[in-house]
């Protein structure tokens, strides 16, 4: 990132607690994210990745701190919540598809009715994605009539129905049956060639080599390393992120 461009996303001093309990979940977080990169977040169970995307579509409040994303500041302003709902697509580790909708009408849900784009529209747009991710023969079966690397593949598609800015995948194949773990990240890869700003919270490592600018160790609700994969790899810098790797790798 060339120092004098506007982040899309930025974090600055951002702390949270979760209200059931007093968690402090995000400690002190400051993270710049350009247009264009992408990111792996890693780092131990608990230590806060999920919280951390989960913020930036607001899916998340946070109590200190700013957080801002492509231009809009996450906080009361709803309008801007839902600007930013608009351009960030998520996909979850559970595929999250509705099992009584198929494929496609999962596909056109959010286009139709959050979006109000005609049905015929909508459709077009629906079928263009699943040819990206190679699923478009099964536009009208049901969710759990596919497999696990095939229901996530929708999501994903899904996902991208609302042409978002940056696409955030919280460890999209943890569910996953080994197997299906590359057709998976097949897809994201091919995403990655087409300019998206991606983050991604994932322990596959072949994936950050491969396409990661740069890869986040969080721990304990502070991000602890970012530094390129092949440097964070090689020489990570912290007892913490040296003890994480020795358990993944
Ligand atoms: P990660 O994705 O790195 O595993 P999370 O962001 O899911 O971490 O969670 C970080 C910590 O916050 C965990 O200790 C978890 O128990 C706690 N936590 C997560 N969600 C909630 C919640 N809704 N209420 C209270 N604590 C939570
Ligand atoms: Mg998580």
């Amino acid at each position: 990132m060339t120092s004098n461009a506007t982040p899309l996303i930025e974090f600055k001093g951002v702390n949270k607690w979760y209200a059931s309990n007093g968690y402090h979940v995000l400690r002190d977080v400051n993270l710049q994210f350009a247009k264009g990169e992408k990111v792996v977040i890693c780092g131990p169970s608990g230590s806060g990745k999920s919280t951390l995307i989960r913020c930036i579509n607001a899916l998340e409040e946070y109590q200190e701190g700013t957080l801002t994303v492509d231009g809009t500041v996450l906080g009361d302003d709803l309008k801007g919540i839902d600007k930013v709902r608009r351009e960030v697509g998520m996909v979850f580790q559970q595929f999250n598809l509705f099992p009584h909708l198929t494929v496609l009408e999962n596909l056109i849900l959010s286009p139709t009715w959050v979006a109000k784009m005609p049905r015929k529209e909508a459709i077009e747009k629906a079928m263009v994605q699943l040819e990206r991710v190679r699923i478009v023969e099964h536009a009208h079966k049901y969710p759990l009539q596919l497999s696990g690397g095939q229901q996530q593949r929708v999501a994903i598609a899904r996902a991208l129905c609302l042409t978002p800015k940056i696409m955030l995948f919280d460890e999209p194949t943890s569910a996953l049956d080994p197997e299906m773990i590359k057709e998976v990240l097949d897809v994201m890869i091919e995403l990655t060639s087409q300019g998206m700003t991606m983050l991604c919270v994932t322990h596959e490592m072949g994936f950050a080599k491969a396409v990661a600018d740069r890869v986040i160790f969080m721990d304990q609700g502070q991000v602890v390393e970012q530094a390129p994969p092949q440097q964070f790899f090689d020489s990570p810098q912290t007892d913490r992120a040296q003890d994480f790797l020795s358990k993944i790798l």
